[in-house]
């Protein structure tokens, strides 16, 4: 054993490549935490000794090695991710095990570890500790080599692991990747050779050594090694430059989220985290209907804002082409803040002078009648006279004394401008309707806008005043027998509007009204992963064409379930699914009202 050295030329690569990852891991890390807003620093400190971080790390190990979320989405990339992920921590980790039942508490330099094999040709085999590490090594080594296989699987036919598209690579991403090909079918070759010289090896590295030892050579078997160690140089040299700076960034990212760290609509440091984070691993792109049903928009779904992004070469054509629907981030398995983060972006690219345009509107009050319950239209509403009289017949027959807030036209609720990037003019928004609200003393506000409900429950401090989406009002006012409703014969579908349903978690209250009046046919897409119909109002840069055709593939998902009538829970999607022209459209309030008993 003392004749063991760690030393050889061929060790350099691969102390280079660790040598760049981890300088250039410090340095960005360091860089991004230390320019944290100082709540944020604050909210480490405070999280980093509480259960919170119990949680991260046990989240690290869920996600980050098993790829939890992954499986969910698609078990065959769930296995892929971690066979990689898993496959190889366990091979360091029992590597370095080994090297301790072999050598005692000598001191092994890193390469002595990573090179065990090749170090130790003088040593006996078999079993230490009762544990035969050779042939657990080799069974881990082929579990991490069915991933490579299936990896490059995926990269020729990516629709038979259930992916219609996978993600274009940028130049570090295909350096990064190239080697990585490499790195585990060196390492067989490597280790198998040695195998084959020495006549040692589990039962993967021995059976090919023995199979190899004809034209094994100690020339070759160099060779082999010089391969391994450098393919892992150049994939560390390339990682944090790639889209396998994910590997790491993950981590950090999870760690914060625990302790209450997040990404705002005014772009800060923790963005960095998150987009490095991202590892463009394209779930995002099968789910977002620009990709499926708008192809010539081009590359502007998440992954490619992330990536533009993070490379800093963002346009704001590509921040603004967006319907901010939420379906990729509902099932990004890294948990990214898409949404947000392009608000961030739109916010910071936007070039409208912050100037006082809404000035106006101070002190403007066009509300009419008295009551303790509110209701706000919405622009969106205003222009759907439809909705704002069957809203009308149903205060009635609830008997609820009604203070219309803007039925004459009044301020918007300030969504549409924070989508657009104007959160400094959305903010006066904020302002001059909660002193519009308060001014009128009412304890319940009612609206049939998704968005107005999104951004009063958001963005608003509407303390003491109860903030209800009309589906949710419908709903109370049956359950607590205030109105009947007749039942009819016709079967209904039911589109959930993102706002409502993925932006406010509100999918039961529309449905219990519906099934109140017919029979309730669910489309294929529903609830948490239901279709947007393709008008959002934070997709004004998408062009007509494109509106139309996402509109259209939707309608025509709603034929497919039989129904007779769509019915949604907002004016914008009403519009916009009536414009598909396949099924009649109504809004729930509509609905309501035509079978409103007596
Ligand atoms: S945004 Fe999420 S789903 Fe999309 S590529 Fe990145 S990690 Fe994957
Ligand atoms: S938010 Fe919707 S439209 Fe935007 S990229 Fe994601 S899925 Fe596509």
């Amino acid at each position: 054993m003392d004749g063991l050295t760690f030393y050889h030329g061929f060790v350099v690569p691969f102390i280079v490549g660790v040598s760049v990852l981890f300088a250039v891991i410090f340095y960005k890390y360091v860089r991004w935490f230390v320019r944290l807003p100082r709540r944020d620093r604050r909210k480490v400190r405070r999280g980093i000794f509480s259960f919170a971080t119990i949680r991260a790390a046990w989240e690290c190990f869920t996600e980050c090695l098993l790829h939890r979320r992954i499986w969910r989405v698609n078990p065959l990339l769930g296995y892929m991710h971690t066979s990689f992920a898993l496959g190889w921590a366990l091979l360091i980790a029992v590597g370095w095990l080994e090297t301790v039942a072999c050598l005692g508490g000598r001191f092994v330099p890193l390469q002595g570890h990573i090179f065990f094999k090749f170090f130790t040709t003088s040593l006996e085999h078999g079993p230490r500790w009762g544990i035969d590490f050779e042939a657990v090594m080799d069974l881990l080594l082929l579990y991490v080599l069915s991933g490579l296989v299936l990896a490059l699987f995926k990269r020729i036919r990516s629709r038979a692991l259930g992916m219609k598209r996978t993600t274009r690579l940028t130049l570090g991403d295909k350096v990064a990747l190239s080697s990585l090909w490499f790195i585990f079918p060196m390492r067989l070759v490597a280790e198998s050779l040695t195998s084959g010289l020495h006549g040692s090896g589990g039962p993967l590295t021995g059976t090919l050594g023995a199979v190899l030892a004809p034209l094994a050579t100690p020339g070759l078997e160099l060779a082999a090694w010089w391969g391994y160690s450098i393919a892992l140089g150049v994939f560390f040299v390339a990682m944090p430059f790639s889209r396998y700076m994910h590997i790491f960034t993950e981590v950090p990212l999870i760690f914060l989220r625990r302790w209450g760290v997040r990404s705002e609509v005014r772009e800060n440091s923790f963005d960095h985290f998150q987009i490095e984070a991202c590892s463009r691993c394209g779930i995002c792109l099968d789910p977002c209907q620009m990709q499926r049903d708008a192809r010539d928009l081009g590359e502007v779904q998440s992954v490619y804002f992330i990536r533009d992004r993070r490379y800093n070469h963002l346009t704001r054509r590509v921040a603004d082409t967006c319907l901010m629907c939420g379906r990729c981030e509902g099932r990004c398995p890294v948990g990214l803040q898409l949404d947000t983060l392009r608000l961030g972006s739109r916010r910071s690219l936007n070039d409208t002078p912050a100037d006082d345009r809404y000035a106006y509107a101070r002190g403007r009050d066009t509300s009419s009648g008295e009551g303790k319950v509110g209701y706000f239209a919405g622009c969106m509403t205003l222009l759907s006279p439809r909705i704002l009289k069957a809203m009308e017949s149903i205060f009635i027959a609830a008997g609820d004394d009604v203070w219309w807030a803007d039925r004459e036209g009044g301020v918007c609720c300030g969504r549409p401008m924070k989508l657009s990037g104007e959160v400094d003019a959305a903010r006066d928004m904020v302002r001059l309707n909660t002193e519009l609200f308060r001014k009128h003393g009412i304890t319940t506000l009612v609206t049939s806008c998704p968005i107005c409900l999104r951004v009063f429950r958001e963005d608003y401090s509407l303390d003491g005043i109860e903030v209800v989406h009309h589906s949710e009002y419908f709903a109370r006012l049956l359950s607590g027998g205030r109105i009947t409703l007749s039942a009819g014969s016709e079967t209904l579908t039911y589109h959930d509007p993102c706002e409502l349903g993925r932006g406010c978690g509100i999918y039961e209250p529309p449905r219990e009204v519906i099934k109140a009046v017919g029979a309730l046919a669910e489309p294929a897409e529903t609830r948490e992963h239901a279709l947007c119909c393709g008008a959002s109002i934070a997709g004004n840069a998408i062009s007509g064409t494109a509106t139309l055709a996402m509109g259209r593939a939707v309608g025509s998902a709603f034929e497919q379930t039989g129904a007779q009538t769509i019915v949604t829970a907002c004016p914008l999607c009403k519009k916009a699914l009536a414009r598909s022209g396949t099924l009649p459209v109504v809004d729930l309030a509509e609905l309501v009202e035509r079978h409103l008993a007596g």
